[in-house]
């Protein structure tokens, strides 16, 4: 193990395999530390639950950060309808894997995840 702290950054699991998460590019291929430089900087560790729970997180936020770029009538990754699609099927992803989890997720709530796939629902991207 090459943890300095030996435990998971998100739900302080000591004694198992973490991984070091390199968050590298964003839901939309974008470089992630042009959203977000502080946290590429200073990488984490997590369990495999939270590792890949702080995948679907990334997305979600990608994901919301886009819808309410869209909604305020500015340039957004979702109004190109083949982005919107893939957005929408991540999303109802996102909840599956959520509702398959053995432990509710410390980074994702359910709820909030519900909650984004219903304002995609309520867009309209024309074809
Ligand atoms: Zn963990």
């Amino acid at each position: 193990m090459d943890s300095a702290s030996g435990s998971c950054n998100a739900c302080g699991a000591a004694g198992t395999a973490l991984m070091k998460l390199s968050l590298g590019k964003d839901f939309f291929g974008r470089a992630y530390d042009r959203l977000s430089p502080s946290t590429d900087q200073s990488p984490k560790w997590y369990c495999e639950g939270c590792s890949m729970q702080k995948n679907l997180q990334r997305d979600f936020r990608d994901i919301s950060a886009e819808i309410d770029k869209l909604v305020a009538g500015q340039t957004s990754e979702l109004s190109k309808p083949d982005e919107f699609q893939r957005a929408t099927l991540r999303v109802r992803e996102i909840i599956a894997l959520l509702g398959a989890a053995e432990n509710r997720s410390p980074l994702l709530a359910s709820t909030e995840v519900a909650r984004l796939l219903e304002r995609l629902n309520t867009i309209t991207v024309p074809a």
